[in-house]
């Protein structure tokens, strides 16, 4: 996607109120940052963004637009395994199209790891931090628990010499993955576990996607995360819930150091239901091709919302409507499709596909005869005008449309029966077509020309309306139905299976020779439709070619003029 459209579809509109806003206020009011503000999105690029990091992101930028502040993007890259180039990129593309504005500032953690080393070392001779020889077993052990403390390492009370001396070794490569560890020298006793000398520094033999092999010391996520959000000069370092037990390290580390200390905010994460955001999982269904990539529109990713026809303002609506709250809550994952059937509703240009197609001849109507009837393309919006769609002997219509024995209620076509043509004429069904199986091939119906749309002359009324493709006129295009991606509402919350095991077998439904109208022949990837009485509907990026149109349904309609087919 190229950087037009992405800044196109750019545009806070609410200002949402929640208690950090209240927070950031009273800080305003009492000049606590001298009026600054800026907050950050801190992503670790192992991963593609899901919809709770937008809520993030949303959140942050946010603030800093509402506040006439600051916004920055860093990437937490303090873990070479994980991490990939891959990910830096996707992750700028996505917080951009999402509207996320970090102007200039895009900051890598891994450019600071020279600034927090010369601070480890500072700690070291303050005697503040050790090198520790027990290995990660041992350490977890003498951690104690929630109820026991822990024990002190024997290596615990090295002199300062010793420890500048192997810490420095430490660096150059000397020691082996796992061999030894830095650690803040803080209170094995004390009641927050975190606090119980945690390791600052490992030793990983891995190159890192910026910092090539430069460093084989790594800091880790607690020691890194404070003085990060320290160097960038935020003020309001907002994060998830899980960190409010880590706030006091973060408060040690910087008050050791005597450096700039912003304030931690903690807020609840956001949740889908039917579906999994943990980036390990993902990742999972992902290597395991249980989804086409990150960006399977089935996925909760902000590409793959993209690639299934979501647009940021979707996005933002329904994470501001969600709230930021102080406790843990689990979203409706029909939340986030209503805000994008409003949205859609007012922007997306209607078209006619038949998904599952049943001939209909009318015979009354001449051979070799086209006719161009006007079609409005949006009813909301009177301003994107009107089509021409070609009409002829032949037609299309849905199959579910038909019914040879219709219930009580059937308003569509019946033997002997009537219906609209949307845009078109009334036609009665004379006379059915099967095989020999005895299935349904073809419709042979009469048309009544007084009755065209708009201009004829019969005041003739039917109770149904449907859609249709001209049988010579249509062009082939493949379209893809999904549904919950997994067949349970928590799939993280049964913990007895694998949530794999949970997974919905029906995700993905196929369609792989619909017809639609001729006009949407050159339809550009990303475009959005309505099909009409079907939902909404995105042209792929990923799998459209020259030679066919692959279209995604974004979100089934609520509403509809006619009956609905499905
Ligand atoms: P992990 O750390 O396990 O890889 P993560 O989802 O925390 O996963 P990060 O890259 O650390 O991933 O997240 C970046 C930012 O997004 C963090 O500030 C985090 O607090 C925030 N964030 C992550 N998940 C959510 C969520 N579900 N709701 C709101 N914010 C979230
Ligand atoms: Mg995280």
């Amino acid at each position: 996607m190229d950087e037009k459209n992405i800044s196109a579809e750019n545009s806070f509109e609410k200002k949402p109120k929640n208690f950090i806003y209240e927070i950031i206020e009273e800080d305003i009011k009492t000049n606590k940052w001298n009026g600054r503000v800026h907050t950050r999105f801190p992503p670790e690029p192992n991963g593609y963004l899901h919809i709770g990091h937008a809520a993030s992101i949303c959140l942050n930028y946010g603030i800093a637009r509402d506040f006439n502040g600051k916004f920055n993007l860093r990437f937490d890259d303090t873990n070479p395994e994980k991490e990939e180039v891959e990910y830096v990129e996707s992750i700028i593309e996505d917080v951009k199209w999402l509207g996320g504005d970090f102007e200039d500032r895009i900051f890598y953690a891994s450019d600071y790891f020279e600034q927090m080393y010369n601070w480890a070392v500072e700690l070291i001779k303050k005697g503040k931090a050790y090198v520790d020889d027990l290995n990660p077993d041992e350490i977890r052990k003498y951690r104690g628990t929630l109820t026991e403390p822990g024990k002190e390492s024997p290596y615990r009370n090295r002199s300062v010499e010793e420890n500048l001396d192997l810490f420095e070794r430490m660096r150059k490569g000397e020691f082996k993955n796992g061999q030894k560890v830095l650690r803040a020298k803080i209170d094995m006793a004390s009641p927050n576990i975190n606090m119980r000398d945690p390791i600052m520094y490992r030793i990983v033999h891995a190159e890192h996607h910026r910092q090539g092999n430069k460093w084989c010391i790594y800091p880790t996520y607690d020691w890194a995360h404070g003085i990060e959000d320290s160097i960038e000069k935020i003020t309001h370092s907002i994060c998830t819930l899980e960190f409010e037990n880590h706030r006091p390290l973060y408060d040690w580390f910087l008050n050791e150091l005597g450096v700039y200390h912003p304030q931690q905010i903690e807020f609840a994460r956001i949740n889908l239901n039917y579906t999994v955001m943990s980036k390990r999982k993902l990742l999972k269904l992902v290597q395991e091709k249980f989804v086409d990539g990150w960006d399977d529109p089935r996925m909760p990713t902000v590409s793959a919302l993209r690639r299934r026809g979501y647009t940021p303002e979707a996005i933002r609506n329904f994470t501001d409507n969600s709230g930021i709250a102080k406790r843990d809550k689990v979203s409706d994952i029909s939340l986030l499709e209503f805000s994008i059937r409003e949205d859609l509703n007012k922007s997306a240009q209607r078209a006619m596909a038949v998904l599952k197609p049943l001939k209909v001849v009318i015979t009354n109507y001449p051979e070799n005869k086209t006719e161009e009837l006007e079609a409005v393309n949006n009813p909301e919006d009177s301003s994107m005008g009107t089509r021409k769609i070609p009409f002829s002997r032949e037609v299309f219509i849905e199959q579910t449309d038909f019914m040879e024995n219709p219930p009580k209620g059937f308003h569509r076509l019946i033997p002997g029966g009537e219906v609209r043509l949307r845009y078109a004429y009334i036609i009665k069904c004379e006379e059915v077509i099967k095989n020999k199986d005895g299935e349904v091939i073809e419709l042979h119906c009469t048309f009544d020309p007084e009755t065209k749309s708009g201009t004829g002359t019969s005041q003739k009324k039917v109770k149904g309306t449907i859609h249709w493709v001209s049988a010579n006129h249509s062009i082939s295009a493949e379209v893809r139905l999904y549904d919950r991606l997994f067949s349970v509402e928590e799939p993280d919350a049964d913990k007895e299976k694998d949530f794999l095991e949970l997974l919905n077998p029906n995700s993905l439904e196929i369609i792989s020779n619909a017809l639609i109208e001729p006009s949407l022949k050159d339809s550009k990837p990303g475009t959005r439709f309505q099909f009409e009485r079907h939902g909404y509907f995105c042209v792929d990026t990923k799998f459209t070619t020259k030679e066919k149109l692959v279209f995604n349904r974004t979100v089934t309609l609520k509403d509809s003029w006619g009956n609905k087919t499905k």
